[in-house]
């Protein structure tokens, strides 16, 4: 399969970090997936502890997200008008997230970032956007200056296509450095539109903010008349009912969702004060639009994983992941191989070093050697891990016992390989 895709396909995949050239080796072509296990196409299966990157916070196939999408194709899969999904899937949203008065759907998450940069700077009437080294905001051509994800895995500092006008209005900072934000505002008065940040960046491995990061940029913001935007998605609805606002209560003036709020579909959004959304067309003058946003089935299955999203069920990924972490760093101990887990509520990473980790920079320092050597003798023994060692391992209300043992079964080996990796 995958050499019949590297004829069609640039790479044979349609995002990069798929093709596994971070860890070498041939990626699984996965044919169907049900709780915690993918099936490949040559019938193996593994448990997933990827997850779909996030969205699949339910596991694969949940019954009632499955009957949910039936229910809305039987009634016809794209309109090209407002529909009751739509309404239904923001309302949710805005009830389950304080700050946001007013939600836009997209389909993906890079429209949701680039969207919410564009009303940043039409509301502000200013052009510079500060973004923080080794986050990652999906492939927005002003973001992609030293983002995280894909581009940290290639080492592409900057992709050719994005022109220095494109690039030249994008301030990039150290991540968790207060005293950086200071100086940017202090040398470009009056000029900055807007601060983005991952509202707990998992795209360069899992490094939380600091604590009164978030705070401070807030301030930052506030007092220098620029927007302070939270991208969550791929904390949002899932490090807690209200994502990373439910964890800091750090109050942004614009926010990002994507991955958990689309069921596994393509849907995503960008909300926030409702005064800044007021300048959204066709309310305002910022344009903005979508032949497929707010689309029907994709809002219905939203709509189905948001409602089974309770209390009790982020209490169960939070478990999972602790007993996970806990197995994961035991046996690396054990082996006596050098590492961080880290964590931010249920999101977690492992770096393969025993330095902290507090930005890029220091995430850049693992032996990510190790990681390759781990991450074979994982996914040889069924278990599916991110193909790259700076991406966050993502866990489910789906994963079971049964799926935490045979993890735990696989880690001593792929310990121990990770041990006896050579650069
Ligand atoms: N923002 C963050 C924090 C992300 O993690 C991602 C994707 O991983 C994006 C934006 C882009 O989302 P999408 O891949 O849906 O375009």
């Amino acid at each position: 399969m995958f050499d019949r895709a590297s004829v069609v396909t640039p790479g044979g995949v349609n995002s990069p970090v798929r093709a596994f050239r971070a860890v070498g080796g041939t990626p699984r072509f996965m044919v169907s997936g049900t709780g915690p296990y993918l099936t490949d196409a040559d019938g193996r299966e593994y448990v997933d502890l990827v997850c779909s990157w996030g969205p699949m916070i339910l596991g694969h196939s949940h019954p009632e997200v499955i009957a949910a999408v039936q229910e809305a194709v039987s009634r016809g899969t794209s309109f090209g008008t407002p529909g009751e999904g739509e309404v239904a899937l923001a309302e949710e949203i805005v009830a389950r997230i304080e700050p946001v008065e007013q939600v836009r759907l997209v389909s993906s998450g890079t429209e949701a970032t680039m969207s919410a940069i564009r009303l940043a700077r039409g509301f502000t009437g200013r052009a510079k956007v500060v973004k923080f080294a080794g986050c990652y905001h999906g492939h927005v051509d002003a973001l992609l200056a030293a983002a995280g994800s894909g581009v940290a895995t290639f080492g592409l500092p900057d992709t050719p296509g994005v022109t220095g006008a494109t690039a030249g209005d994008t301030v990039v900072l150290p991540y968790n450095d207060l005293d950086a934000v200071r100086a940017a505002f202090a040398a470009h008065p009056g000029e900055i539109a807007c601060v983005i940040t991952e509202a707990s960046p998992g795209n360069m491995g899992v490094v939380p903010p600091a604590d009164g990061f978030n705070a401070g940029l807030k301030e930052l913001c506030a007092a220098n008349g620029a927007l302070y935007i939270s991208d969550e998605v791929m904390t949002g609805f899932r490090t807690s009912k209200a994502g990373w606002y439910g964890v800091d209560g750090v109050r942004p003036d614009l926010m990002t969702f994507g991955k958990v709020m689309g069921g596994g579909f393509p849907a995503a959004a960008f909300g926030g004060r409702a005064d800044v959304m007021a300048h959204l067309a066709p309310a305002g003058p910022v344009y903005q639009a979508g032949t497929l946003s707010g689309n029907p089935v994709a809002t219905a299955a939203g709509l189905a994983q948001l409602r089974l999203l309770d209390d009790a069920a982020y209490a169960k990924i939070d478990a999972v992941s602790a007993e996970l972490r806990s197995l994961v760093g035991d046996a690396l101990t054990k082996e006596g191989v050098a590492h961080t887990v880290s964590a931010a509520s249920n999101m977690f990473s492992v770096f393969f070093t025993d330095q902290p980790v507090r930005n890029y920079d220091d995430a850049k320092q693992q032996d990510v050697f190790r990681f390759t050597a781990f991450f074979h003798s994982m996914l040889e023994q069924g278990v599916y891990l991110p193909p790259s060692a700076f991406e966050s391992w993502f866990v489910s209300t789906a994963h079971d016992e049964r799926a935490v043992e045979r993890v735990a079964a696989a880690l001593p080996a792929a310990a121990r390989a990770a041990s006896e990796a050579t650069a």
